[in-house]
């Protein structure tokens, strides 16, 4: 086998993060449903959270299938108090919320900068850069009481830029500030705060792109292959446990290569 080929690598950790609480926004698809998995088979109790409730539902179903626990919920990540909502009752389970992964996040319309529509950009940075603020206002106190880490998930597009995906671009490009900033003001609390960077991920983000969308990125991935959501998971668990106890503050690239050129 090629070194590039995808392997499923050693797998789950069991027990890795035993009895601990979860929050995963964005949980009912992709990235979020992989890492819910992926955390919940260490041991996480975890709230999957999404605007598509029957997603959660099905995400949460699969979870208990295997022997975990999980809780679905609703959440707008664009609503304050829809995200305060969750959040509070997360922090009501076992010792308190201690893990978040803040996953929501949509594409918004293909458009070169000049044409793309004030609203477009506005709907686009109300999930994936307001979205992330809202999440963290709500996690951080939450978490100041045990400690805990949080895990953005950014984009290459924030390091590369994204022909017709400015918007896209500048909220990722937002999230990692809003990531190195709360780092540095929670440290003292026990908090971890850092963001991920994937490439291309075979979600349906990227697979409802028009056909060719993603030939030319493709082409410039030293790896020659998008990525699977269970690769960037496995990057995720390691973030969340305790293996990662002396890292926080920085971004996290999971490309293949791509931005190594
Ligand atoms: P996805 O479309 O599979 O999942 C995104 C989820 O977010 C969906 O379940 C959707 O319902 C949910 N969501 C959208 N708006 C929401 C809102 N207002 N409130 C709550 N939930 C909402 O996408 P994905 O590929 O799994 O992406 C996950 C994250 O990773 C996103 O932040 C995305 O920008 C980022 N990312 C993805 C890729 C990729 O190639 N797939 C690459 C880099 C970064």
């Amino acid at each position: 086998m090629p070194a590039h080929a995808q392997t499923s690598g050693d797998g789950p950790q069991p027990g890795r993060l035993r009895d601990r609480v979860a929050l995963v926004t964005g949980g009912a698809s992709g990235i979020g449903a992989s890492c819910a998995r992926r955390l919940a088979a260490e041991g996480a109790v975890v709230v999957v959270a999404d605007l598509d409730e029957d997603g959660a539902t099905r995400v949460a179903r699969q979870i208990t299938a295997a022997d975990g626990t999980a809780l679905p919920r609703r959440i707008d990540v664009t609503d304050p108090d829809s995200v305060t909502h969750v959040v509070t009752e997360a922090a009501t389970l076992r010792d308190g919320l201690q893990i978040a992964v803040n996953s929501a996040g949509i594409n918004g319309p293909l458009s070169p900068l000049a044409e793309l529509p004030p609203a477009d950009f506005d709907t686009v940075m109300r999930v994936n850069l307001y979205g992330v603020f809202h999440a963290m206002r709500c996690q951080l106190p939450a978490m100041t009481a045990t400690g805990g880490v949080i895990v953005n998930l950014a984009s290459i597009a924030a390091h590369s830029g994204f022909r017709g995906h400015a918007a896209y671009a500048a909220a990722k490009q937002g999230v990692l500030a809003l990531t190195r900033t709360a780092a540095r003001e929670y440290a003292g609390h026990g908090i971890r705060v850092v963001s991920v960077s994937p490439g291309i991920v075979d979600t349906p983000m990227v697979t409802s792109l028009p056909p060719g969308a993603t030939d030319g990125l493709l082409n410039a991935v030293p790896l020659r292959r998008t990525a699977q959501p269970a690769e960037v998971a496995a990057l995720i668990a390691f973030l969340v446990s305790d293996d990662a106890s002396y890292v926080t503050g920085s971004d996290h690239v999971v490309d293949g290569g791509y931005l190594a050129k």
